[in-house]
């Protein structure tokens, strides 16, 4: 059997580390097995996945040095690798699935579910779908669909007994039936969930070895069902144990800048971050921290990662760059890392038609822009808290703006403005008192260009990384105050 493993990202948002953390054991993996590894990409979820996202994905992948042998940018046998290219397929083994009776049209109004919910809700009873239109006669149910009738198609699961099932780390998991919901297989719009497609492709593209994220150990019991109903062998299943934050809770971005055009920006070296990721419940025989890709994968055992939840720690990350900053470039090639990174006509040219007006001597430059190629800027709290804003309502500014931005899909100037301007207009503040702390929060002086072209410069990541630590240095917002905050942020209008 040839081994082959795979990473599925859903395009839903920023490259995240944990993709990339991932990709890297799964890629290790089949390499020292001599096996492939590929990339499918998951956008079932069509309201959320967007082509951009998925560039972004691939890029920040390829830039830390993975290469898959099969994928949705360099083909393969077994493509198309992107789902939502992939429909028939999946409405097929839906109806297969109907036929053998493994599956049921479900016709269940969402205002019943809501009904049903509230109700398990009141009586603090288990939350699931209650099998109402189990039962309906299989013909029916085919001639009510065939008239139009909005319907989703979910998995019969058994209401007694346990899955059990191996764990290539883990060894035996059991879960009880009981704890897996009729899941929904189909959507009432004909697009299948993320079970369903990741299943029947997992199969189609004869992956051997599922190793993924514990947050997915709960969907075990429901593909293994799914791996039987279609009467096909099930792969080997791995479960990854989660990133953390520094306190040890999932790593969030909250507390971690989880995005990996954060640690782009911010000038860390691919290497070192994959090295780092390397390091991630997992040590070379002789403890070593530092090391390069071919070195891990010529010793890498799977057998060797801990489960032990691994600490994402930026300050071991930072140390670990360093090093390889100093021991694994010559001044030759740092000099051309800091060119490719930032230190570039690219940047100086995207900076100039501002630049320009303020400038008398050339060496303006860099007083005006080394904060476009900082990391987090030398400023105090004092220097936000004397923006002209009262410290209550400051915090709310800060927080406030971060969310709407964390929403903002195309990062431009224009888009960024909407985002501050609403929030400005829903908090009854003019925009030129509200702007004033986030200038300095951003650019580190309320002298510099407009906030918002200085936001589009320096990008989402950064830009956001920024007002956390912002909120930082004004004290932090706990949990309690947050959760207000959040009402208070959901109530804006
Ligand atoms: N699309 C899923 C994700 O985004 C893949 C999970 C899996 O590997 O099965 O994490």
């Amino acid at each position: 059997m040839t081994v082959r493993t795979r990473i599925a990202p859903s395009p839903t948002g920023d490259p995240h580390v944990g993709t990339a953390y991932v990709a890297l054991f799964n890629m290790a993996f089949a390499r020292s097995q001599g096996g492939e590894f590929l990339l499918r990409i998951e956008d079932t979820d069509q309201a959320r996945s967007t082509p951009e996202s998925e560039k972004a994905i691939l890029d920040a992948l390829h830039w830390l040095g993975l290469e898959w042998d099969e994928g949705p940018d360099n083909g393969g046998p077994k493509g198309p690798y992107r789902q939502s290219e992939r429909s028939e397929i999946y409405l097929k083994h839906a109806d297969q699935l109907l036929e053998s009776g493994h599956a049921f049209r479900c016709f269940c109004t969402s205002e019943r579910l809501d009904e049903l919910r509230a109700t398990q809700m009141e009586n603090k009873q288990q939350l699931g779908y209650d099998g109402h239109c189990m039962h309906i006669d299989q013909a029916e149910a085919a001639s009510r669909a065939a008239q139009g009738e909005s319907h989703v198609v979910r998995m019969r699961v058994p209401r007694e007994g346990q899955c059990t099932f191996n764990d290539m780390l883990r060894g035996e998991i059991s879960i009880d039936w009981t704890q897996i919901d009729l899941q929904i297989l189909l959507k009432a719009d004909g697009m299948p969930t993320y079970h369903l497609a990741n299943v029947v492709d997992d199969h189609l593209m004869e992956i051997s070895h599922v190793i993924r994220g514990e947050e997915w150990i709960n969907s075990a019991p429901k593909h293994i069902l799914l791996y039987q109903y279609f009467g096909w062998d099930t792969p080997v299943f791995c479960h990854l144990p989660l990133l953390r934050n520094v306190d040890k809770s999932k790593l969030s971005k909250r507390k971690n800048p989880t995005s990996i055009l954060y640690y782009q920006r911010m000038g860390y070296l691919p290497e070192a971050l994959l090295n780092y990721l390397g390091r991630m419940g997992w040590s070379m025989p002789d403890e070593r921290e530092k090391f390069n890709l071919q070195e891990m994968l010529a010793e890498f055992d799977i057998q060797r990662v801990s489960l032990g939840g691994p600490v994402f720690d930026v300050e071991k990350l930072s140390w670990l760059n360093g090093l390889w900053i100093r021991e694994e470039l010559t001044d030759e090639q740092l000099a051309d890392r800091l060119h490719d990174w930032a230190l570039n006509r690219d940047v100086l040219m995207a900076f100039l038609p501002f630049a320009k007006q303020r400038m008398e001597t050339l060496s303006d430059i860099a007083p005006l822009g080394s904060y476009l190629v900082s990391g987090m800027l030398p400023i105090t709290a004092e220097q936000l808290k004397s923006a002209g804003i009262d410290e209550e309502p400051l915090m709310e500014v800060l927080q406030y703006s971060l969310w709407r931005l964390e929403s903002v899909q195309n990062w431009q100037r224009d888009t960024i403005f909407e985002a501050l301007k609403y929030v400005a207009d829903a908090m009854g503040i003019k925009l030129k008192p509200f702007l004033a702390p986030l200038f300095i929060a951003i650019a580190g002086s309320s002298a510099s260009i407009s906030v918002m072209d200085s936001m589009n410069l320096l990008g989402a990541d950064m830009s956001r990384a920024r007002l956390r630590y912002a909120i930082e240095l004004l004290g932090g917002i706990g949990k309690k105050k947050l959760k207000k905050m959040e009402k208070a942020y959901q109530q804006l209008s």
